[in-house]
């Protein structure tokens, strides 16, 4: 496999499936050369696309998946050819570089997707507290919440809110500022560690004003990352220098983490994002057309928000595919075009299945009754289809945690997150475990 190709399996597992084929699947592997590895995409409008849509998920895919290369350089084939019959005719200049943008990886802002701004941000209800929290954090670092813990489910705006706060720090201020992946953390200390880099890896995360990091739930198990992060924070925070995590749980709830991180994540303020409500999702769609320069009437951004019931990533995958078709064919965007362009998303969201009949089919695969399981009986023969059953409302209902535990009976919420977690971890494990749980995922689609 070349690098391309491994890296194409990452972002498979990153982007939804509409968007990779839309936009990951057609683009080529061209050549390395010193680093560089050359990407041919069908047109300008593909190069422009990823560039703006995908730099921070291309980049941290190319570290995880060909951490040999430094960068990727997205060629436009169409231009391409066209050099070469420029180069034909004798007066003809072309200066290939000035036309190809590429990611510079050592810049911190070149890790930012530039539309996660505030500015893109849709303030509603479910993440005004967040949203405000960010934004006082932006405006006078170090000095508002120290740290700041964002956390909520996938999708929520997370990551946006992180970049949009290390946008506002750096737009201000000359302050150095380092964002980073929790995965790549890892990933840079684990190198760090093998080609005896310590010192400098140490330099780089310690002499910061501002360390903001994506996803610090992947700390979870990793005690060697744990330890550097807890020196890291000491250092930081006695100087005073902004620390902001996102998490997709209370830190709480992260499991096997030392105390002593748990505890100072819980030293400044924790705030969570909930799911948005239909107004704000409508919102959303809307803003994200106009970024796009594509009008979106309401009647459709409505029939979206109230149809798509997944996380914002989902409804902004569904917007990807209505403006992908648009402006490849030029056709109008209306009720009737989009509902037939986005039919096996509505048709999927449909048959989306429900708390109540996971508990259904499980209960009959274990020779129970529904009611067994919401009973406070906390007997093997029960506890272990109950774990299952709330594991798989979590996968394929996206229950939030305490929905869940009230459907089996009032269960507290760690209980939920406790029983979702061994069901994940066991399926690692356990072969004859993963293979109940897609026959009964099988059995509910
Ligand atoms: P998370 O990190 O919580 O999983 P992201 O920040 O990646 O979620 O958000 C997923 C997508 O949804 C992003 O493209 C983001 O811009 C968009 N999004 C989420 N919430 C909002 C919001 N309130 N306003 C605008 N866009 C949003
Ligand atoms: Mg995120």
């Amino acid at each position: 496999m070349n690098p391309w190709e491994r890296i194409q399996g990452e972002l498979r597992k990153a982007l939804s499936p509409q968007n990779y084929s839309t936009w990951i699947e057609p683009a080529r592997y061209g050549h390395a050369d010193g680093g560089v590895l050359f990407v041919s995409v069908p047109n300008r409008t593909f190069r422009d696309f990823i560039a703006q849509n995908y730099g921070p998920v291309v980049e941290q895919s190319l570290r995880a998946a060909a951490p040999e290369m430094d960068r990727i350089e997205f060629v436009d084939a169409s231009a391409t050819t066209r050099k070469a019959a420029a180069s034909r005719g004798a007066a003809a200049k072309y200066d290939g570089k000035s036309d190809q943008p590429s990611f510079d990886f050592d810049s911190p802002l070149a890790l930012l997707n530039p539309r996660y701004s505030f500015d893109q941000f849709i303030v509603g209800p479910s993440n005004q507290f967040a949203h405000a929290a960010a934004v006082a954090v932006a405006n006078s670092p170090s000095k508002a919440y120290n740290p700041l813990f964002l956390w909520g489910g996938v999708g929520m705006g997370k990551t946006h809110l992180l970049q949009a706060i290390a946008h506002g720090i750096a737009s201000k201020r000359r302050l150095r500022l380092c964002y980073v992946n929790c995965n790549q953390f890892v990933h840079e200390m684990i190198n760090s560690i093998k080609y005896d880099k310590m010192i400098s890896f140490h330099d780089k995360y310690r002499n910061v004003d501002a360390l903001l990091v994506d996803d610090i739930q992947f700390v979870s198990n990793k005690e060697r990352t744990q330890e550097e992060f807890f020196h890291t924070f000491n250092a930081l925070y006695e100087s005073q220098k902004q620390i902001v995590f996102t998490s997709d749980r209370h830190p709480r709830d992260i499991p096997h983490l030392e105390d002593r991180l748990r505890s100072r994540m819980e030293w400044g303020l924790a705030v969570d994002i909930q799911p948005p409500d239909l107004e704000t999702k409508v919102a959303i769609l809307l803003r994200k057309a106009d970024a796009q320069g594509v009008p979106l009437a309401e009647d459709v951004a409505m029939m979206m928000a109230s149809k798509i019931h997944g996380n914002v990533r989902e409804l902004e995958g569904a917007l990807t595919r209505l403006l992908a078709w648009s402006s490849l064919t030029g056709g109008e965007i209306n009720l009737g075009t989009a509902q037939q362009l986005l039919k096996g998303t509505l048709q999927s969201q449909e048959r989306r299945t429900t708390i109540e009949a996971i508990q259904q089919v499980v209960a009959d695969e274990f020779r129970l009754k529904p009611t067994d399981l919401k009973a406070k009986d906390n007997s093997r023969k029960i506890v272990y289809p109950r774990q299952v059953a709330m594991y798989l409302c979590r996968e394929l209902v996206g229950a939030s945690l305490p929905e869940i535990g009230r459907a089996f009976g009032g269960k507290h919420h760690t209980t939920v997150l406790h029983s979702v977690d061994k069901i994940q971890e066991g399926r690692k494990s356990e072969k004859e475990l993963n293979r109940l749980i897609l026959k009964l995922t099988d059995s509910l689609r």
